[in-house]
């Protein structure tokens, strides 16, 4: 691994920062080695239908390596990483080190749980394909067990759903759940009485969709309320346990399941790393992306904290993506001995979709909601997808669901109690005793 003629370029991340990073990079003389825990790159915008069980996880993930077959300068290398050694240019994994010339950090963000007691350990997250999976058992899980349960109280519990955080995740998921459960859950459940399912979204700000223009926000709550999702803003979390969410006002509201999608910040591991954090655990970075003393490190994506007019950028795959293309093209300067440029975001938009024909979106300063911002998204979505396997089979299954009010992927899988390889924070392995077999007390009716 040390000998090397061409400039070796270390990206740490196959997600939207590092793969369009390394697809960039593949164009100039370096030798690229792509780093990744995982050996596919997961379309996250996608992975709340895994949980609400309308895709399966292999059509939004794609295996990394098949990716670069046509760019023989780019390799992937499949290892956790542990840390670097910037004066040594090392990236330390849990196999062996990996030194570098030029390193782009592109690890991307985990759940920020505000410090909430008992989000940590009893929220589902969702922000890994795992967690998705995981999310989708429970879901499945709570149905089963409840058909079980003749104690009005626990069956009620067992069919709450909290969703806390009214941005566009759980906007998105609470949409999808509800038709989950008003298609397919339905028929398969035909003995329960399905008016005891409750969705609940809860959000502290005044409104849904922080940020996007009144007009959608508006939208998205009529919307939801509309779908029978029980939509609470001016709602605070102050504590969640295995079986409730407690709100700042007093109220617990008895919830098995609470996913939370309320914030993301940098991952705390790399905060050990020794790099300038700024806000949300974020690297504060030079507008050109580099890390200030270390021209030779850029840092993007979600880990990145660059500010525009004064104020950071979100944790978007749009950001991620022009900052995965600018650090190559960096790079590719500093090879060629000219200097990196500053890199500036053209923002394209933001699309969210609310259940079935309809969506909300925001473009070049027009707002506009319903079938066409549903259209919209499903093209963007479509097209954005890697891999031509996976963009047909989300068709099918859209159509599918679509058509026949029916999901396919309805299926509890003994292998979503098995934690993947290196996942660092596994809800899966944390929460097995939860799913699939139901707490003693509770079986014994
Ligand atoms: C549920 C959900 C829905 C979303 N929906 C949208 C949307 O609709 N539109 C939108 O624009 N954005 C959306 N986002 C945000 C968007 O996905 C992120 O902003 C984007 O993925 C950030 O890209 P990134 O490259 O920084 O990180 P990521 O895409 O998260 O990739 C990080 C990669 O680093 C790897 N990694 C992390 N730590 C290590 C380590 N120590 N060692 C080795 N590998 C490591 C991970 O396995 C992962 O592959 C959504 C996010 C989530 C979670």
């Amino acid at each position: 691994m040390t000998e090397h003629h061409q400039p070796r370029v270390a990206i740490v991340g196959a997600g939207f920062g590092g793969l369009w990073a390394a697809r960039n990079l593949a164009r100039h003389p370096a030798e690229v080695l792509l780093i990744d825990r995982h050996n596919y790159h997961c379309f996250l915008p996608l992975l709340y239908q895994v949980a609400a069980a309308e895709l399966e996880p292999e059509e939004i993930a794609h295996p990394v390596r098949s990716i670069f077959w046509k760019l023989p300068n780019v390799q992937f290398v499949l290892a956790g990483v542990k840390g670097v050694d910037l004066a040594r240019r090392m990236v330390e994994t849990d196999g062996p080190a990996i030194p570098y010339d030029y390193l782009i950090l592109a690890t991307g963000s985990v759940s920020h749980f505000f410090g909430v007691p008992g989000a940590a350990e009893h929220a589902f997250p969702l922000k890994t394909l795992e967690q998705g999976v995981a999310l989708r058992t429970r879901i499945l899980c709570c149905f089963e067990r409840a058909v079980l349960e003749p104690h009005s109280e626990r069956r009620r519990r067992l069919l709450t759903f909290a969703i806390v955080g009214g941005g566009p995740t759980g906007v998105e998921f609470a949409g999808a759940l509800v038709e989950l459960i008003r298609g397919p859950l339905v028929k398969d459940f035909s003995r329960l009485d399905l008016r005891e399912v409750r969705v609940i979204l809860l959000e502290a700000a005044d409104g849904l969709l922080v940020g996007l223009p009144e007009r959608l926000r508006a939208y998205a709550f009529a919307r939801l309320t509309r779908m029978g999702v029980e939509v609470r803003l001016h709602t605070t979390v102050s504590q969640i346990t295995r079986e409730a969410v407690h709100l700042k006002d007093g109220t617990i509201v008895p919830a098995e399941t609470v996913v939370w999608t309320a914030g993301v910040r940098g991952d705390p591991l790399v905060q050990t790393w020794g790099l300038p954090t700024a806000r949300a655990g974020r690297v504060a970075v030079l507008p050109s992306l580099q890390l200030s003393g270390h021209p030779e490190v850029y840092v993007i994506g979600d880990l990145a904290h660059v500010e525009d007019g004064g104020k950071p950028l979100p944790m978007l795959a749009p950001v991620a993506i022009q900052q995965g293309v600018t650090a190559a093209h960096n790079i590719g300067r500093q090879i060629a001995g000219q200097d990196p440029a500053p890199f500036h975001y053209r923002d394209p938009g933001t699309l969210v979709v609310i259940g079935r024909n309809a969506g909300a979106v925001h473009l070049r300063g027009r707002a506009f909601t319903g079938f066409p911002a549903w259209v919209l998204w499903l093209g963007v979505h479509l097209v954005k997808l890697i891999g031509f396997r996976n963009r047909l089979l989300v068709l099918i299954n859209w159509a599918w669901n679509y058509f026949f009010y029916e999901h396919a992927v309805r299926l509890i899988l003994p292998s979503a109690n098995v934690p993947a390889s290196g996942s660092r924070q596994s809800v899966i392995g944390r929460d097995a005793s939860r799913e699939g077999v139901a707490p003693k007390e509770e079986q014994d009716h």
